[in-house]
Order: C-alpha cells, then sequence, then structure tokens
C-alpha cells in the first residue's frame, strides 16, 4: 500500500502573532516592499528616499518590576512573562505602533490574567477590587485610542491585563431566531469559523477583524466594514451578560423592547469602565449567496458624495458603498485619467438575486454624474451558504475584481503597510467622524483645510485623503487618512499637534470625536466637549454603583 497521495506532508509551523507590530510576525512588509514604499514617498515629498529604522528587539526591552501579587489561589491565571506584559501594554494606534517600535514601554501591566471561564473572571475581579488593583479588559489589543494602555498614574498600586481570549467559544446556537450565544473574548475568525458549519454569520468585520474580539467590538460599538444597515455591532447585539465588581448584570433576550432604558445601551461602548463583557447574545444571519459589486467613477468627490446620498435615501440598502477621493483611489484602486472619486458598491442577499438592486443603483449614480469603466460582476453560488467571506469581506468573486478588488486587497493589507510607513519614519494617522448630510461639504472643506495647514506648519508637507465608511439616510461617516514625512525621535509630538487640529476642526464643524473607533484615553479631552455634562454626571454615578472601588480601566471615557 503506498501513502504518498494522501500524506499531508510536515503541518505547517504555527504563526506567531507580533508583540510589537500588527498582526502576524510573517506578514510584515518585506524589505523589498519597504524600499518601494520609501521611493514612492520620496517623490511624492520631494525628500530623500527614507532608511527604515530597525525594531527594538524583545530582549532589550526593559519593563518595570511588577508591583503586585496574585494570591496563590489565583497566581495559575496570571503571568509576569516579559513578551506577555510587553505585548500587553498598548494597542495599535499610530502612537502605539512608534513606542513598540522603540521599545518605550514605561507603563506595563504589572500582570497579565488569562481567566478560563467566567467563574475566573469573578475571582480575579474580586481580587483586584479588595486590594484596589486596577483592571484593563484586554480583547485583541486593536484599540486605536490608548485603550488598553496602562498609564493610570497613581490610580491604583497597580494594574492587572485581563486577556479574555480564552472565553473564545459558540456556546449555544438558537437555529428559530437566529442567533448565538457568543464568549467575548472570541476573535473574529475564531467566532466565525465555529458558526460556518451552521451556514451562519455574524457578519460583522471591522478591518481589524483577524485580531479583535468580540467583547472588544461591543465594549467599543465597533462599526463593521458594510456601510449601510446590520454593520454596527450594538445592533446586532441582542443580550449582554457582564461582570461587574459588584456582581454579574445579564439582559433578557428580546428582538425589541420598549421597558425603559436598555441595560445594554449602558454596557455597549463602556469600553472596560463598567465591567467585564464575558458573553452575549447576536443576532445572526444567513450566509450571502448572491452578490454584485461595481466600481462607479466620479469626476469630483462632491457628486459621488450626492449619489450616496441617493443611495443612503433610497431604501436599496448597499452593503458596500464606499466612496473614495482621488487621493485614497490613488493609493488603493485604479481610477481613469480625469476621474475625481470612486465609488465602491455592492450587494449581497442570502435570500434573492440582487441585481435588480445593482441596475437601480446604477442608475442613481448616473443621475449625478456617476459612470461605470468596466461592467458591474454578480454571482449566485447556488449553495446557500457557500460563500466566503475572508478577512473582512463578505463578496465572494464578485467584489474581488476590478476597482473593488484592488481596494479590498489594499484594505486588507493596510496595517502591514502601515507599520512599514512607520518604520520610514512617516507619521501616518486616520481619523474618523460622522455628520448629518447638510454639514457634510463644509466639514470636509474645513478639517481638509485645518490639517493641510497644520501639516505644512508641522511637517513642511503632508497629504489627506477622505473615504466614506458608513452612510445613513441623515448622514455619512467621512475617514481621513494623513500621510506625512515626520522629523525623526519628534515624530510623537509633531502627532499630537496634527491630532489635536483635526480633533478640533471635526468638533467645530459638528462632528463627533469618533464615529467607531472609541473614546479610549487619546480622545477624551474632544469627549468632553462633545458630550452633554449633565449626561456625564449620569454616567458617574452608573460607574460608582457597579464600580465603587474605580478599578475598571480608570481615565478612559470617564472618571
Ligand atoms: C488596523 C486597524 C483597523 C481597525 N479597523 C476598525 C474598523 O473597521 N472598525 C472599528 O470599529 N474599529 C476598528 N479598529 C479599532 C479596533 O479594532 C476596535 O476598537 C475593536 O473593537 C477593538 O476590539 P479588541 O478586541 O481589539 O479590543 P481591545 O483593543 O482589546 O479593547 C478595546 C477597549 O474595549 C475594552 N474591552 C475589550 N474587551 C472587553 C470586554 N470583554 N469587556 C469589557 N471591555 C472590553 C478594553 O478595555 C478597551 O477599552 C481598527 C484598529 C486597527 C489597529
Amino acid at each position: 500500500m503506498t501513502t504518498t497521495s494522501t500524506d499531508p506532508g510536515p503541518a505547517p509551523a504555527p504563526r506567531t502573532r507580533s508583540w510589537q507590530a500588527w498582526g502576524w510576525e510573517d506578514s510584515a512588509a518585506s524589505t523589498e516592499q519597504t524600499a518601494r514604499l520609501a521611493s514612492a514617498l520620496a517623490g511624492r515629498f520631494g525628500i530623500e528616499p527614507p532608511v527604515a529604522e530597525e525594531p527594538v528587539a524583545l530582549a532589550d526591552v526593559t519593563l518595570r518590576v511588577p508591583r503586585i501579587a496574585p494570591p496563590d489561589t489565583l497566581a495559575h491565571l496570571c503571568s509576569t512573562e516579559h513578551r506577555d506584559r510587553a505585548a500587553h501594554t498598548y494597542g495599535r494606534s499610530y502612537r502605539d505602533t512608534v513606542r513598540l517600535l522603540r521599545g518605550d514601554l514605561p507603563h506595563p501591566p504589572d500582570l497579565v490574567a488569562h481567566p478560563a471561564d467566567e467563574d475566573d473572571v469573578v475571582r480575579l475581579l474580586d481580587w483586584c477590587g479588595s486590594a484596589g488593583i486596577a483592571v484593563i479588559p484586554f480583547g485583541g489589543g486593536s484599540s486605536v485610542v490608548g485603550g488598553v494602555e496602562a498609564a493610570i498614574g497613581d490610580a491604583a498600586p497597580g494594574v492587572v491585563s485581563l486577556d479574555l481570549t480564552r472565553l473564545d467559544r459558540v456556546v449555544d446556537i438558537d437555529r428559530v431566531s437566529r442567533a448565538a450565544r457568543i464568549q467575548a473574548g472570541a476573535l473574529g475568525p475564531v467566532l466565525e469559523g465555529q458558526l460556518r458549519p451552521h451556514g451562519l454569520t455574524l457578519r460583522h468585520f471591522p478591518q481589524s477583524f483577524e485580531f479583535s474580539t468580540l467583547g472588544g467590538w461591543l465594549a467599543t460599538r465597533a462599526g463593521g466594514h458594510f456601510a449601510t444597515v446590520y454593520t454596527h455591532i450594538d445592533d446586532l447585539c441582542e443580550s449582554l451578560r457582564v461582570v461587574t465588581p459588584t456582581g454579574v448584570a445579564e439582559s433578557r433576550r428580546l428582538p425589541g423592547s420598549g421597558a425603559g432604558p436598555s441595560p445594554d445601551r449602558l454596557f455597549l461602548g463602556s469600553e472596560g469602565t463598567l465591567g467585564v463583557i464575558t458573553e452575549a447574545w447576536m443576532r445572526l444571519q444567513d450566509r450571502p449567496r448572491w452578490k454584485a459589486s461595481a466600481g462607479v467613477e466620479f469626476p469630483d468627490l462632491g457628486s459621488g458624495a450626492s449619489a450616496v446620498r441617493a443611495l443612503a435615501q433610497s431604501g436599496l440598502f448597499p452593503v458596500n458603498c464606499r466612496l473614495l477621493d482621488a487621493g485614497e483611489a490613488m493609493l488603493s484602486a485604479t481610477l481613469s485619467p480625469g476621474a475625481g472619486a470612486l465609488l465602491v458598491l455592492g450587494f449581497e442577499s442570502a435570500d434573492h438575486s440582487v441585481d435588480v438592486a445593482m441596475a437601480r443603483a446604477l442608475e442613481l449614480c448616473g443621475d449625478h454624474g456617476g459612470t461605470l469603466p468596466a461592467p458591474p460582476s454578480s454571482t449566485d453560488s447556488g449553495v446557500p451558504g457557500a460563500s466566503a467571506e475572508g478577512g473582512g469581506d463578505s463578496a465572494g468573486r464578485a467584489g474581488r475584481d476590478g476597482a473593488a478588488g484592488e481596494w479590498r486587497n489594499s484594505f486588507l493589507r493596510a496595517p502591514y503597510t502601515r507599520d512599514a510607513l512607520v518604520r520610514l519614519g512617516i507619521i501616518c494617522e486616520t481619523f474618523e467622524t460622522a455628520c448629518t448630510w447638510d454639514r457634510f461639504t463644509e466639514l470636509h472643506a474645513a478639517v481638509t483645510t485645518a490639517v493641510e495647514d497644520a501639516l505644512a506648519r508641522i511637517c513642511g508637507a503632508g497629504w489627506v485623503t477622505c473615504r466614506f465608511t458608513h452612510a445613513y439616510p441623515d448622514g455619512v461617516a467621512p475617514y481621513f487618512s494623513v500621510l506625512a514625512p515626520g522629523r525623526r525621535r519628534s515624530e510623537l509630538a509633531q502627532w499630537a499637534e496634527i491630532k489635536a487640529a483635526a480633533s478640533d476642526a471635526l468638533l467645530a464643524a459638528g462632528g463627533t470625536i469618533t464615529h467607531h473607533h472609541a473614546v479610549g484615553r487619546d480622545h477624551r479631552p474632544w469627549y468632553d466637549r462633545q458630550r452633554p455634562d449633565v449626561f456625564a454626571s449620569a454616567l458617574r454615578a452608573a460607574k460608582s454603583a457597579v464600580d465603587p472601588a474605580g478599578i475598571m480601566n480608570p481615565g478612559v471615557l470617564i472618571g
């Protein structure tokens, strides 16, 4: 008997997640890719091609000695291992990435706790509560707003980073109501992998999907990459279970309820300040079978925006409706000469063909000056639940070709590219907001001007681009990206000035300080200006009721 035809060969080597940069170590930009990026930037900014800075090795990073030790009963759940503490020190914002690159980690957590179940979470919180130790819930650690950083000053004698990723199971599926009870530490692919055999999907695909968790999404009110209707995690949440320092809060499973203010809405977006979300019943969807996608070009951003408004108000609800200005399109997709904006448009359904919806959407685009450089693509997998979504997209073949496909590939690679840019000394920040349609034109102009002025003043050059991430009948969520040549070792001071200029301009123009990236520590000054004072008092009162010792993520959101 021969075994050669079925021999699977050696098992692939396990992949290692970087403690220092985005994602998998083996997916980082190569030396050649980084060099190509350097010469492109040199051309763009009129500078010498920058040289990539070598990341500090983990062995050369000094961490403060842990100031606390767990009781014997919890010691098996707690780690003081060097790599573990370093990997739980920051999230993955631009600022975090610069500090990690240089091994600048003055505030590591004293311990990293890895609870295996909810009882462990309760026992850890009891210990921390009685000793006044701060607790920072940690999901995937993809926060871009300083949400998991243990820089709490003297608010507590020590800090525990509570890593929830061992709570990663889909515990129960209710096929009739199409919902599932899912543990909060499940990373995107882990969660989807357990739903797939049932032909179901949560269909929540933030760009950070691969390295962020259900609990993190709920705690930050994350936005998936779909543009309309079921895209916000809030709307997919049926009920929540939260361990607070004073007890467990579990809401009733209901499709809707008018019984007073919603308990779920108190904890959604609470960013680890009120308790630890341990599991949630989530509304699911059947996996899509019919898909259609198109790239529509517009003469300028304004005409593209009018088309997106018409689409958002049409009741067609495209899943993808991402308008890219010319700069964004240059970075991530193709645009015909003379075109000023690209709309990546997509529809999908598990129930019916979407060709009619696409045809009507294209008519609306045509009314606003949109043209189609290539015909739309559409697919019917023929098999319910057969199509793949893969890391943040559910577009099957439709959506993987042409401009839509180019945009998708670049979207998935973007976090790795950002790490390379940081090594090249380039300041690269993104900031996102939302405003009503009546304010969009003014907000876009004011923010672009404010940031361009800041870049010219602070960096001598720079580039601001804009795309839409979400579209609503009454407004839109513009997402700005900034690239500028930084001064080595001064980048963070330069970044802070640019960030402040952008944030001030957003607020002054009537936008929100964040549409889906959350508040964390970085957005606090602007959040404090945005939210009503009476609401802040109510939130503080709620916090002191569930967290009387103030141990939960001090400094974030409130407190
Ligand atoms: C490259 C990149 C792309 C991104 N794309 C998107 C995007 O498309 N859409 C979007 O919305 N965001 C995006 N983000 C931001 C980030 O991924 C989200 O905020 C995400 O929801 C965080 O999930 P996490 O599991 O990584 O949470 P973490 O970063 O670990 O934590 C975030 C916050 O939630 C709290 N928290 C985490 N888990 C729990 C829990 N179980 N209970 C209570 N509190 C908890 C933490 O204390 C912290 O305050 C992106 C970030 C990066 C780096």
